[in-house]
């Protein structure tokens, strides 16, 4: 079973079988080609299935509006895994879709107790971050799900089929607050067509979010019947930069934020998992093991924008051309020059957020 909230790594063999059991597609090469251009997540195979994405290239062909929804649980500070989320919404803004984002509030209170007030400023900063990769908050439309009537609606709605062993048989047996939290995404879902009107709308997300979707298009079959059921693109997890089965906040050198200390983040990367072999004569003889190491992979997700550094990087690695030591300098280097411009840019964003969040804050 794929727990949303929980820490469980997602491995290959898992990934076949979550594709079947979550009736899910694989990108073909026809889809791949028609988005590649546009969209680095694609072009590089991070994104690697999807459930009807045909609905949103067939309203990009025709020119009819088509959304792209998202959101972030302010729970702390941007991080490597928050990072890939945000990423995707802004490609898929920047692709013409209409841009809807959440600050899921709710599900901080119930998964990890954090309180409104306390998310209140932790959501700033999120919003602050995500600004700063490049979201147009004149094209997106961001919402507190405490403080947003529609989401807090839906639940009532849809609840009325709903039973226990629904729940559980959805998302095993948890506490009442976190089965509430999923019927809240069920509103953060359909928000872009409840607010505005029915059109195909795209959530990017992990494979461990795949639960979400699949109830949330259940009860727009039931409930909402004149709407689109909501697409999905799925991205591959990254695992823990030190090698451990996945990131997690219980183990600070399985990711950096993106407001740490510029010396720690050095520091992990430095320490990080790679594909490199047990000696120099070694590597250079055989090549590294480049789709295990977590250096090319970070690369990969978005701190290098050039694909011909990323296509020459794993060429050179593959060929023993290159060494992991001057590697993870160069990286160092690469991830510290992003971090340092991204904490420019949301100088700017900062105020934004804030102004946004109020917004919503006095309604
Ligand atoms: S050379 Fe670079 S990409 Fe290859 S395994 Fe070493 S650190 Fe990773």
């Amino acid at each position: 079973m794929v727990d949303p909230w929980g820490t469980q790594n997602i491995n290959n063999e898992d990934e076949e079988r979550l594709i079947k059991e979550f009736g899910l597609q694989p990108i073909d090469d026809v889809m791949w080609m028609s988005v590649k251009e546009h969209n680095s997540y694609f072009r590089r195979r991070i994104t690697f299935a999807h459930r009807d994405f045909d609905l949103i290239i067939k309203a990009m062909e025709r020119n009819a509006p088509w959304a792209v929804m998202s959101g972030i649980k302010p729970s702390g500070s941007f991080h490597l895994g928050t990072f890939t989320t945000a990423s995707e919404i802004v490609e898929l803004q920047n692709m013409g879709g209409r841009s809807y984002y959440c600050i899921a509030d709710i599900e901080s209170w119930e998964d990890n107790g954090i309180s409104y007030a306390d998310a209140y400023n932790t959501a700033i900063d999120n919003l602050a971050d995500i600004l700063a990769l490049g979201l147009n908050p004149n094209r997106a439309y961001v919402w507190r799900q405490s403080k947003e009537r529609i989401v807090k609606n839906v639940p009532f709605k849809v609840a009325r089929k709903i039973t226990n062993a629904w729940m559980r048989d959805m998302y095993g047996d948890k506490e009442f607050g976190l089965y509430l939290a999923a019927l809240i995404q069920v509103g953060d879902i359909l928000l872009p067509q409840i607010k505005d009107e029915p059109m195909p709308t795209v959530v990017p997300v992990g494979l461990d979010q795949a639960p979400h979707l699949r109830l949330t298009r259940d009860l727009t079959e039931i409930y909402y019947k004149k709407f689109f059921k909501p697409s999905s693109t799925y991205h591959r997890l990254l695992p823990g930069l030190d090698g451990s089965e996945k990131m997690s906040k219980r183990n600070p050198n399985s990711y950096f934020s993106f407001d740490e200390e510029l010396e720690s983040i050095k520091y992990k990367v430095s320490k990080a998992f790679t594909g490199g072999r047990g000696s120099a004569e070694e590597q250079r003889r055989l090549g590294g093991e480049t789709e295990k190491c977590m250096i090319y992979r970070i690369l990969m997700y978005g701190f290098e924008k050039d694909d011909k550094v990323l296509t020459d990087l794993y060429q050179d690695c593959r060929g023993g051309k290159i060494l992991c030591g001057p590697c993870k300098k160069r990286a160092i280097e690469t991830i510290i020059t992003y971090i340092k411009n991204h904490r420019e840019r949301k100088q700017d964003t900062l105020p934004i957020a804030r102004e946004i969040l109020s917004r919503k804050h006095k309604r």
